[in-house]
């Protein structure tokens, strides 16, 4: 059973998905997508940039790619970006490259973006997106958690908590909806939307042959 399973996740050819997780800030997605590339390894993550400042945490290149206004300007009017939105007072956008080169060779890619990208993306690729948007179980934990990751000035998080009941109201725009009350919990549940999705009939482009085969 084992070897039959996985001689079908890696034999079939299969078309990428692009697996887009949203939320407020503070909700918990970066924590979710971390601990879904470190378990898929044939996930990858879409590196965005950003013309926000780089936090004391974050590594240039793995977080994120971080350009003056002039550098993002010129990347968005090379056609080098699949989308960008002004998110908070900061630009970003997803380098579209990686994305076709993962498309092209069956992968799939993970993508840490707002409702305004996910739209954008939805309109471009209609067939190969799947989104999920992550809920805080309320706004006091939403506070806490900006509070506890201690990143972000007193305004910065008073400006994402005014833009989370805007962003909020944009789950309708989702497939899915988890909300991250316990993180174990909402973790499982983002991983199996992602398994499942990749079962769908028509990702596994090559399970007609295989079928074929089976018959003959
Ligand atoms: P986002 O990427 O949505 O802005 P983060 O993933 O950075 O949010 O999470 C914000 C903070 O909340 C982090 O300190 C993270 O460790 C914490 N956190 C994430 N999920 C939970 C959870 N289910 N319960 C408690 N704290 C959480
Ligand atoms: P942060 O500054 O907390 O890293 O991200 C702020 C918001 O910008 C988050 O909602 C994040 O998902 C979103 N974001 C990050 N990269 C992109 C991107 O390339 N495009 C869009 N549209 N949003 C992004």
């Amino acid at each position: 059973m084992h070897r039959l399973s996985q001689k079908l996740n890696f034999s079939f050819e299969r078309k990428g998905l692009m697996f887009v997780l949203s939320s407020p800030s503070g909700a918990g997605k970066s924590t979710i997508a971390r601990h879904l590339l470190q378990e898929e390894p044939r996930l990858s993550l879409s590196v965005s940039v950003t013309t926000r400042k780089r936090r004391p945490n974050e590594i240039e290149g793995t977080d994120y790619l971080f350009k003056s206004k002039n550098e993002f300007d010129m990347v968005r009017e090379g056609n080098g970006l699949l989308e960008w939105a002004n998110v908070h007072g900061n630009f970003y956008g997803t380098p579209l490259e990686p994305v076709e080169q993962a498309m092209a060779e069956g992968r799939d890619m993970l993508f840490d973006i707002d409702w305004q990208g996910a739209l954008k993306i939805f309109e471009r690729a209609p067939a190969d997106i799947v989104s999920v948007f992550i809920l805080p179980p309320s706004i006091a934990e939403l506070k806490n958690r900006l509070i506890f990751r201690a990143e972000d000035t007193k305004d910065v998080i008073d400006e994402r908590l005014e833009n989370a009941r805007n962003e909020i109201g944009h789950w309708i725009d989702y497939d899915y909806i988890v909300i991250n009350d316990d993180l174990d919990r909402a973790f499982s549940e983002v991983k199996s939307i992602l398994q499942s999705e990749r079962l769908r009939r028509d990702r596994q482009v090559g399970i007609g042959n295989f079928i074929s085969d089976m018959l003959t």
